[in-house]
């Protein structure tokens, strides 16, 4: 067994959040370390979609992925990251989301965010292969897309530049009263550790209120310019929202090197990572009906992740109840590229005695209660 130098913060789990974490951390002068049991950005890092997105289900997750946003547009990325403002646009299929996409547009404009209403005509000279007829859109355009594994490592360099500690391959095998354990014995200790394994930290703490939600995502050869925007059709914000059922959305996303990336669902319940032919059917019928040439593209790759959901839609951000020496930074079901600096925010300045860049009080763990193992695991908020 080996015991390494004390740290101020050691964080279990080198996703986006978890790279992110020790960045803000290490920039606060804190000794950090970082284990990852893969390789950093492998978990949902890697799976997800890299679309960094304002939205506005509530105050909170506004005030959380509107920050964060701010945060993105400031990082001053490599191109390897692949950060683009290509906008979200959400497009309305009918009269009724358009009044939905009005209402979207006027609480974002109230609120600071850039956005612009299209007529079916701007929207189809916006998009020149979606389907004709569409009923217009709602452009938003500081939304932006990334590619998040390589985010996250860079986000990580950043910190190991500052002193950071990184150690990648080794597991977290018991996380707790100040000391990470490691599955070959090794016992790092601090101060404070981060609990920033995503959906799987429920397996060092099941207490935990998280559950699983697969999702599956399909990437295209090259068709450049085929999109030029992040394409969302509003009836997304009733499948991300949906309670228990599967889902499918129009999700579709131009990448820098031409691919068209193609979502989303949501499913609970199943957490094998085998591609549910299913879904992925209606996923692409789906894509099909707001992007009819989506049928003639070539797919190369299909894949599945897990969104770490919680049961009020919010991440779990602040001190656990029952070991205040841990403080999760994990939970943001779908959102977790876009809050992923917020949150480090929120999490660096709790552990410094800083001011935080937003009320942390929404996204305290506490908000659940002491919990009993997975007390509140079936519940939808
Ligand atoms: C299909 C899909 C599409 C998505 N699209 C978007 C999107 O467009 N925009 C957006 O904002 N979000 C999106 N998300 C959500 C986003 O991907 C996640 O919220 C985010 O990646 C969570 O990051 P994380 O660091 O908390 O978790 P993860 O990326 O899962 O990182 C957790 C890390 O902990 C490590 N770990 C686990 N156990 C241990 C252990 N015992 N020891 C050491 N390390 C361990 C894992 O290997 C992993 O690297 C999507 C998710 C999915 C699945």
């Amino acid at each position: 067994m080996s015991v390494l130098a004390r740290f101020d913060v050691a964080i279990a789990g080198g996703g986006i959040v978890g790279c992110a974490c020790a960045l803000a951390c290490a920039q606060r002068g804190l000794r950090v370390a970082l284990v990852e049991r893969d390789v950093l950005g492998s978990g949902a890092t890697a799976a997800g979609m890299g679309h960094i997105v304002v939205m506005d289900d509530s105050e909170a997750q506004f005030a959380l992925t509107r920050s964060s946003q701010e945060l993105w547009r400031r990082l001053e990325l490599p191109l390897a990251a692949e950060y683009v403002e290509t906008g979200t646009l959400w497009v309305a299929m009918d009269r009724e989301e358009m009044e939905g996409a009005e209402r979207k547009c006027a609480s974002y404009r109230e609120r600071g965010v850039p956005c612009r209403l299209l007529t079916t005509r701007e929207l189809a000279e916006a998009e020149p292969n979606l389907a004709p007829g569409l009923a217009g859109g709602l452009l938003v355009p500081q939304d932006a897309v990334a590619y998040p594994p390589t985010v996250a490592l860079e986000l990580a360099r950043r910190a190991e530049g500052l002193g950071a500690r990184i150690m990648v391959g080794r597991a977290v095998k018991a996380l707790g009263h100040g000391l990470l354990l490691l599955d070959d014995g090794t016992e790092v200790r601090a101060e404070r550790l981060v609990q920033a394994q995503g959906a799987d930290a429920t397996i060092a703490m099941p207490e935990l209120p998280i559950r699983k939600r697969k999702g599956h995502l399909v990437i295209t050869d090259r068709y450049p310019g085929f999109v030029r925007h992040q394409l969302v059709e509003l009836g997304y914000l009733k499948s991300a929202h949906g309670t228990e059922a599967d889902s499918v959305a129009f999700n579709v996303q131009p990448r820098t090197t031409g691919q068209v990336l193609i979502g989303s669902s949501r499913q609970y319940g199943d957490e094998s990572s085998k591609v549910d032919q299913r879904i992925l059917s209606a996923m692409l019928a789906r894509a099909v009906v707001y992007l009819p040439g989506v049928s003639q593209l070539n797919v190369i790759r299909v894949w599945t992740g897990f969104r770490a959901a919680t049961p009020d839609k919010l991440p779990l951000i602040g001190p656990s109840v029952d070991d205040q020496t841990v403080w999760l930074a994990t939970g943001h079901e779908g959102l977790g590229i876009t809050t992923s600096l917020a949150t480090a925010e929120l999490i660096a300045a709790g552990l410094t005695g800083g001011q935080p860049l937003i009320a942390p009080e929404p996204y305290l763990p506490g908000r659940f209660g002491k919990l009993a193992p997975n007390v509140n695991a079936g519940k939808e908020g």
